[in-house]
């Protein structure tokens, strides 16, 4: 498997640091709003790697953060006269909540900023220790210069960077040894949440929760770093500066990041203002759509957000869902599994290899996307209405396999009509009427499993959609 590395800007062959595992940090969202279909990129884009290396067999330790704690977190809470807690909970949920729509799975772990404020306490006490940071009035900078191979990530020069920061005075941090010094810790000003540190009653810098985060959940060193890649510089260029010269290892082995989502070639952004959320998205169209969009063009490749391109997407995800359906149907076929068939499904095999031959280069999801239309069409043109049932039976996981490593659900949804809702409770207060809670309880389980959940309440059942 050949993995594009941003630390080399090469393609290089994926080798675990164990056998058979996969340890993944993907830098998570900053929780202040509802995520933008920028931010949902990357989230589509990891998650399918995630997946093609369980396909592989590996086991995946996956590892994404939420930022909970940020200035414009705590902007946010003041504008609503509430706590910043209460504000990252909110979206943290609803950013959940737009996962699980687009099929993107929920990390082995997703840790929060605020709850590992004592491993960067520790962290940062270590890199005092070792000379790579210093303390200023209550600020602890990371002593840049000190940190040898700073700029290794993104390929920039020291001197280069120092001269464009000549220019660049941040308030309130001319106190730095040097322009190239970052925050790790920082005093609280009026309003702001804060923690007690040695050095003063305040709050991480941003950088440093990713360093702390991954070091908990996944070890010192670990296989792949991921994330957007405005994140190159400087978030995880100070990242390898901190988490190296505290640990004395190599940090993360490939540096993989997306690229952007544009709209009218320009960087979606909350701060341009160009943007739609999700949910936004999810008014219009499945969320399915949304994914299968994102993982036609290769990660990173810029993507420009069109409806063309949208409408595009759902074309496509129709073809293939319905060739699905249509297989399934088939599968129920009489009938035993002709020479003919079983020198089509030999023939068939060879999509499959194209797919995972495009997913080994970098996953690159546009051409196993082209391989998936190309069994789609095999498919639709030999399962005819005499073709076998085992014949479309394995045509048919065949095609369930490689939409299951894409994330793409081949089952069309049914929405149960409210009538159909209706008629279900009314059975099950019959059953309950009758003592028969076994069966008000099967009711209600099925009417779980189909997104609907009942209430009892003192005027009666209520039910709503989840
Ligand atoms: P943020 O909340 O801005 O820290 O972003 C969370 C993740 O989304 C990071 O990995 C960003 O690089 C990524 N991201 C933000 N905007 C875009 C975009 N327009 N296209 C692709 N990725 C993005
Ligand atoms: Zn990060």
């Amino acid at each position: 498997m050949k993995i594009y590395n941003t630390l080399t800007k090469r393609k290089e062959t994926f080798v675990p640091l164990e056998e058979g595992k996969v340890r993944m940090y993907v830098c998570g969202p900053t929780v202040y709003n509802l995520i933008h279909i920028g931010n949902a990129r990357p989230m589509i884009v990891f998650d399918t790697v995630r997946r093609y290396f369980e396909y592989k067999g590996y086991e995946v330790n996956y590892v994404s953060n939420f930022t909970d704690v940020d200035d414009k977190i705590i902007k946010k809470a003041n504008e609503e006269g509430v706590d910043s807690a209460e504000v990252a909970a909110r979206y943290i949920k609803e950013c959940k909540k737009d996962m699980a729509d687009m099929n993107v799975r929920p990390a082995t772990k997703h840790p929060l900023a605020t709850e590992e404020i004592d491993g960067m306490i520790e962290m940062i006490h270590t890199l005092i220790e070792k000379g790579y940071a210093y303390e200023k009035n209550g600020t602890v900078y990371f002593r840049t210069r000190n940190f040898k191979e700073y700029g290794k990530l993104s390929h920039k020069n020291l001197d280069d960077l120092q001269s464009g920061f000549r220019n660049l005075k941040v308030s309130g941090e001319e106190e730095k040894e040097d322009a190239l010094d970052f925050v790790l810790w920082k005093p609280k000003k009026e309003g702001e949440p804060f923690w007690s540190a040695p050095w003063s009653d305040g709050r991480p810098g941003w950088h440093i929760e990713c360093s702390v985060m991954s070091k908990r959940y996944l070890g010192e060193q670990i296989d792949i770093h991921a994330g957007g890649e405005d994140l190159v510089f400087p978030h995880h260029e100070n990242e390898i500066a901190q988490s190296e010269a505290c640990n004395g290892k190599e940090f993360a082995h490939y540096w993989m990041h997306n690229a952007f989502l544009n709209i009218d070639n320009k960087k979606m952004s909350k701060s341009l203002g160009n943007f739609f959320t999700v949910r936004d998205i999810a008014e219009k169209y499945d969320l399915q759509v949304l994914r299968f969009f994102m993982l036609s063009a290769h990660y990173r490749s810029p993507l420009n957000f069109s409806a063309d391109l949208m409408n595009a997407a759902k074309n496509g995800l129709e073809r293939i869902t319905t060739s699905a359906a249509r297989l399934k149907a088939a599968a129920s076929n009489a009938g035993e599994l002709t020479a003919e068939e079983q020198e089509q499904l030999t023939a068939a095999k060879a999509y499959v290899a194209k797919f995972e031959e495009a997913m080994e280069d970098d996953f690159n999801t546009a051409d196993a996307i082209s391989a998936v239309f190309e069994l789609v069409k095999f498919a639709n043109t030999t399962v005819t209405d005499n073709a076998s049932g085992v014949y479309a039976s394995a045509l048919a996981v065949m095609l369930q396999q490689l939409c299951d490593i894409l994330g793409i659900i081949t089952e069309k949804k049914e929405e149960m009509l409210d009538d159909e809702i209706e008629a279900m409770i009314a059975e099950r207060q019959a059953a309950r009427k009758a003592r028969d809670f076994a069966r008000a309880d099967a009711i209600r389980n099925e009417l779980l499993e189909k997104g609907i959940i009942l209430e009892d309440t003192r005027q009666g059942v209520t039910w709503k959609r989840a």
